[in-house]
């Protein structure tokens, strides 16, 4: 008996397992998934970006759905588009063997009309952006007053994103008996506070430590003057001709002007950020997916919804305000047990923000001097 069949899933969902290559199952799903098989019960599940939480609450859901029955019974809120398309995608490889399992995405920039059409032809599931599930159910085009399980995923991204007030609004329209499970990556004070107001006792599972479970990334600063950050950007990137890279700006405005100069000096380079219309977003992720793009510059925002495997870097070209964020950027590599490496582009005055990030991850960054030969920090 592999581990996945101990774990106590349907031969259906077993089947899928094996369908999609997974041998075994990863340390948040070996903990998550047994208990909300068997028991009834709220989850606030911890674990870093890429170690499986789509599966860990995927697996446990598409399992008690009751697939005879056409009424909404699961909703999944998720901070953006890109990661509403993604799960339901991976439900549908869960459920490919569970006949009559319907998974429906909302989420903004598209028709509501047909998703609206696309929840009356029956969706066990709902997998939602908070922005459109508002909408929604103030049109009525949504019935949620009788969903079992409701699911916030990357609780911080949604928070950190502003969608305190929608879901608190949203899950007023959700039954008072029900299972709620919140996965996140990082426990910030809205996350325990979201928890608090919206769980009864959940069960609380923590997965490594945040020491452990960056370990596949390594984290290294390069010390420049601040005029000279683009040369150094320049420089770590000549030094490493397959970057596969996100690099991240604090705003749309150093974004698009990075991309701009790396596109001119004749890198293959493009920007995604805010200002940028859904279209042009999916066109850059669609050439970033398929490596015609090599480095991504991002805003954390635009950044959100990327789930790209194979980042070799992320290079953070300016530091965030908060250390917390820094861990989201840092987490886009590394990712299913792969090596990453988070660079810094610092200035002098912002070497205490290092100082910070270190007793956030719990891990030393490595100082480390920009390649080819002529200092540029003296
Ligand atoms: P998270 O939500 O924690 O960031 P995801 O659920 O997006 O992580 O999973 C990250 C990647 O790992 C995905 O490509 C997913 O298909 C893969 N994955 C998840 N579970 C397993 C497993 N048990 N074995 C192999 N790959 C897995
Ligand atoms: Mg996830």
């Amino acid at each position: 008996m592999n581990k996945f069949e101990q774990l106590g899933l349907n031969p259906a969902i077993l089947k899928a397992v094996e369908e999609m290559g997974f041998t075994e199952p990863s340390e948040v799903q070996e903990k998550a998934i047994p208990i909300l098989l068997q028991e009834d019960t709220d989850m606030v599940a911890l674990a870093q970006t890429g170690t499986g939480k789509t599966a860990a609450f995927g697996f446990p859901l598409i399992h008690k759905i009751n697939a005879e029955s056409k009424h909404t019974q699961g909703l999944i809120l998720s901070p953006t588009r890109e990661l509403c398309l993604q799960i339901t995608n991976e439900l549908k490889n869960y459920a490919k063997f569970t006949p009559g399992l319907n998974t429906v995405a909302i989420y903004g920039g598209a028709s509501i009309t047909d998703q609206a059409q696309q929840i009356r032809r029956g969706a066990q599931v709902i997998v939602a952006t908070p922005g459109r599930m508002q909408d929604m159910i103030k049109r009525k085009l949504v019935d949620i007053s009788k969903i079992e399980y409701c699911i916030l995923d990357e609780a911080d991204e949604m928070l950190n994103m502003g969608f305190f007030e929608d879901i608190t609004n949203i899950l007023s329209y959700t039954p008072i008996e029900k299972n709620t499970w919140l996965f996140s990556a990082t426990m910030p004070r809205e996350v325990a506070t979201i928890a608090k107001k919206f769980m009864r006792n959940p069960v609380e599972i923590t997965v490594g430590n945040k020491n452990e479970s960056t370990s596949t990334v390594s984290h290294e600063y390069y010390l420049v003057n601040t005029r000279d950050r683009y040369a150094a950007l320049r420089r770590l990137a000549d030094a490493n001709p397959e970057i596969f890279s996100v690099i991240f700006c604090r705003t749309k405005r150093d974004t698009q002007k990075v991309a701009e100069n790396l596109v001119e000096d004749g890198y293959n380079a493009a920007a995604i950020h805010g200002d940028l219309s859904q279209n042009q977003r999916d066109m850059v992720m669609k050439s970033f997916r398929n490596r015609q793009i090599q480095m991504l510059v991002a805003t954390d925002v635009a950044a959100r919804g990327i789930d790209v495997d194979d980042i070799t870097h992320v290079i953070n070209y300016q530091l965030p305000d908060e250390p917390e964020i820094y861990t989201h950027r840092s987490g886009r590599t590394g990712r299913a047990g792969k090596t990453g490496i988070s660079m810094v582009i610092v200035s002098k005055s912002e070497l205490r923000k290092i100082k910070s990030i270190e007793r956030i991850i719990k891990k030393k960054f490595e100082q480390k001097e920009i390649p080819d030969g002529m200092k540029i920090c003296e």
